[in-house]
């Protein structure tokens, strides 16, 4: 395969992928705009890599991993040291292209990164990660121990919305314990993952060990059932999430998928008025609504029902811009596509009869009249059966619900399709312990309402929010991406004399 130019005639630049440690042209037909959502420039064209560039990407770190498996853990974490540097140093770059191809404020594309950067600082650790456990004199003479080895080619399927931070969830951890990987970020935001890359290299990745190709479902599906990928990590929405894990499993793969959500926030009448409403608006409002932990419902309890009227007012605060403009508090949703599903799904709700408290359909920002803005939108008087309660509407609409009873919120989180994250406002710790005990989702917030854990700790999901029983941080994700051996081993005295023969299975 040879490298072809890098501008087409009269085009977009292309994004190239990452194939045995070079970047390469891709020899494909199809090709998708990479679009700037506040302004439909097209930033450049991604191509849908052909079967045979997919091939090529598993078989380089098929080859790859011969060599990497051995690579001396302190020379695995040096790299990753080495990755961490490099992208706190181009931080403030990396985030100007994820805002300009994802939508987001400047400020919150530096968070982006950098909560990808703290799975990169856990990964130096790797020295202790990795370590198994060893047990002398399990019977006269006999030692067990447990080795916790790379299992070969890794692949990841990454989605639009955190296009630093996903990618950089799975990489380094599959990298660090040995792995190689093929990477298929997503089509929509796939400038971020190919910077990200670069540093790989610049760091001292070696070819093969990691690799990039690009493309819609016939990539996802290529990979999922390809013969030498052993395991498959997705994160994304809930329907494809449920076709990866049904494909690569059938096809023998070990598999996480990290899927949609619907996060409910409990607000119960002592929580601290101020500080609840200015958390929840930021959580619902931020990133225009399409994070994975956004705060979806807020389940007002008892007489915090009567706090409709202040989480109104401070909505209408937030500045809505593109990413790019000062003070910006939110910026465009991904795609005009996304845009028109999100409408779609607030004119069903005013149709159920969910009472619009505040209508951001037409919000026009001036100077990007062809962006993709939605203005933060709040409905009150929701209900269960409506479509905008168990859908996942994933844009800037927060959904407020009423109930009387701490038990009561709790039944109704526990019974919505998803269980990614949630968060409860109080001032009392007994309803905070009963909240934590009682309620069935991954990740829990206590006046904390996008409770991401740091990556030394586990990310979970229940009911539609995840499958497969590991997740992509901390002791897990290390498990995910190592097979377990376990070595029982004696070693006899020269001069020792062998006993009788033992027909049982005992350890004598
Ligand atoms: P998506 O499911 O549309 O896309 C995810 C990936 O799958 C992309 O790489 C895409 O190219 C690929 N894909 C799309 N359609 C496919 C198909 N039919 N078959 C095979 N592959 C396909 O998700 P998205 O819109 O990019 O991301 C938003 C979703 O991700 C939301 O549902 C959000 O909640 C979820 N998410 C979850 C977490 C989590 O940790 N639980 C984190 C971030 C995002």
């Amino acid at each position: 395969m040879t490298t072809q130019p890098a501008v087409r005639a009269d085009q977009a630049p292309t994004v190239k992928m990452l194939l045995d440690g070079a970047f390469i042209e891709s020899h494909t037909t199809e090709w998708h705009d990479v679009v700037n959502p506040a302004t439909q420039e097209v930033l450049a064209q991604v191509p849908y890599s052909t079967d045979d560039e997919i091939n090529a990407a598993v078989a380089s770190a098929k080859k790859a991993f011969k060599t990497w498996k051995n690579t001396p853990l302190a020379a695995r974490a040096r790299i990753m040291l080495k990755l961490q540097a490099l992208v706190r140093e181009h931080m403030s770059r990396i985030a100007r292209t994820l805002s300009a191809e994802q939508g987001k404020t400047l400020a919150d594309a530096e968070g982006d990164i950098f909560r990808g950067l703290e799975v990169v600082e856990h990964a130096c650790s790797i020295g202790s990660l990795q370590m198994g456990e060893f047990a002398e004199n399990v019977a006269g003479g006999v030692d067990t121990y447990t080795i916790h080895q790379p299992i070969g080619v890794c692949a990841g399927i990454t989605p639009f919305n955190f296009p630093a931070m996903i990618p950089l969830w799975m990489f380094p951890m599959a990298i660090v314990c040995g792995n190689t990987f093929v990477l298929k970020p997503s089509e929509q935001d796939p400038l971020t993952p190919m910077l990200l890359a670069e540093l790989a290299l610049q760091a001292g990745i070696p070819p093969g060990v990691l690799n990039i190709i690009h493309g819609g479902k016939r990539s996802v599906d290529a990979l999922c059932t390809h013969p030498d990928i052993v395991a498959v990590s997705f994160v994304g929405s809930t329907h494809v999430g449920n076709h990866v894990h049904a494909l690569a499993s059938q096809h023998g793969k070990r598999v996480q998928c990290m899927m949609g959500a619907k996060n409910h926030a409990v607000v119960m009448p002592d929580a601290n008025k101020e500080q609840s409403i200015n958390a929840l608006v930021g959580s619902t409002f931020g990133a225009a609504g399409q994070r994975c932990m956004a705060t979806a419902v807020t389940v007002l309890v008892g007489d915090a029902q009567k706090w409709i009227p202040e989480f109104v007012s401070k909505a209408k605060t937030l500045k809505v811009s593109a990413g790019m403009e000062k003070g910006a508090d939110l910026g465009p949703v991904v795609s005009k596509n996304a845009k028109h599903r999100i409408l779609g799904l607030l004119e069903e709700g005013i149709k159920a009869g969910a009472k619009l408290e505040l209508d951001g359909r037409n919000i026009k920002v001036a100077g990007y009249e062809k962006g993709n803005f939605v203005g933060p939108t709040i409905f009150s008087g929701v209900t269960p059966d409506m479509t905008i309660y168990k859908t996942e509407i994933f844009g800037p609409v927060m959904v407020i619900m009423g109930v009387n009873t701490l038990d009561e919120a709790i039944a109704l989180t526990n019974s919505n399709p998803f269980g990614n994250g949630t968060a409860i406002f109080t001032q009392s710790g007994a309803a905070a312990r009963k909240f934590q005990n009682e309620i069935d989702v991954g990740q829990v917030g206590i006046n904390v309402p996008i409770p991401v854990p740091v990556p030394f700790f586990s990310f979970t999901g229940s009911r539609a929010s995840k499958l497969g029983d590991l997740g992509p941080y901390g002791k897990q994700a290390v498990q995910f991406y190592t097979q377990t051996k376990t070595v029982t081993s004696r070693w006899f005295d020269d001069s020792s004399v062998s006993g009788a023969v033992n027909t049982t299975i005992s350890l004598k």
